[in-house]
């Protein structure tokens, strides 16, 4: 991979930048919310460092990846730069072990069996990883955990812990289907916050994080109560195909 932007492709980045941030910060405005309160993702999948590292120079701290292999490449070439990482793809378990301890957060947690490798690899690192649990949103969907099972995951993601060391469950993550329009998406977006708020009491924990958004819809979910939204296109522009 080549680390070098031009300067226009640098420019246009920042210039996109400022143009998501002055959106989020009208949604924060309607919605009677800080600015502070929700965090910008960027989603570089199949972008080139070079603009992950023009975009960390513009200010940009957090990025997602959806390919642990190409997110772990990414992270090597970038080490000098001061990015905090986020997982947010579908993970496999045989992955669990390259991906524990390297994301600030992973956005993705669907099922029992992810949850224990992670659990183990997390142990084995001495470290405590932040993790969302993601919740299947439709029929069509095929990602994340149906919401039958999402109490039952999020009990056992919030016991393994021990000795500081383990997952600590943050929130929920959803990825409605992508439609016309923004609108649409909304009630998934209304209902992910009830979903949480519904978990938290159960758990008698407070699962701050709703990741939810992306470049169509951001704004409705920010309004609905996102703490991240995830932007690919918004910011880098198409993705180039890989
Ligand atoms: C690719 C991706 C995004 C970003 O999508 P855009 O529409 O380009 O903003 C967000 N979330 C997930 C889980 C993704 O895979």
């Amino acid at each position: 991979m080549n680390t070098t932007t031009t300067t226009k492709r640098a420019e246009e980045l920042r210039r996109n930048l400022n143009s998501v941030r002055a959106r989020m910060a009208k949604a924060c405005g309607r919605a009677g919310r800080r600015e502070d309160d929700v965090l910008l993702l960027a989603v570089s999948k199949f972008h080139p460092a070079g603009d992950v590292a023009a975009l960390a120079q513009a200010g940009q701290r957090h990025f997602g990846e959806s390919y642990a292999q190409e997110a772990l490449a990414k992270q090597a070439e970038l080490v000098d730069q001061d990015i905090l990482w986020h997982f947010i793809g579908g993970l496999q378990t045989k992955k669990a072990k390259a991906v524990a301890g390297r994301f600030a957060l992973i956005h993705s947690l669907d099922s029992e069996k992810l949850a224990r490798e992670l659990f183990k690899r997390a142990k084995e690192a001495l470290i405590l990883q932040p993790v969302l649990i993601e919740v299947n949103m439709g029929e069509e969907q095929k990602a994340g955990v149906d919401e039958s099972d999402l109490i039952s995951l999020a009990e056992l993601t919030a016991s393994l812990k021990e000795r500081g060391c383990g997952l600590d469950l943050r929130g929920l993550m959803c990825l409605p289907p992508v439609f016309d329009s923004p609108e649409e998406a909304r009630p998934a977006f209304a209902y992910l916050r009830e979903l949480r708020d519904d978990l938290a009491a159960r758990l008698g924990a407070p699962l701050p994080e709703l990741s939810m958004g992306m470049t169509g819809d951001f704004e409705a979910a920010i309004e609905e109560g996102a703490t991240i939204i995830r932007v690919g296109t918004s910011l880098f522009g198409p993705r180039p195909a890989r």
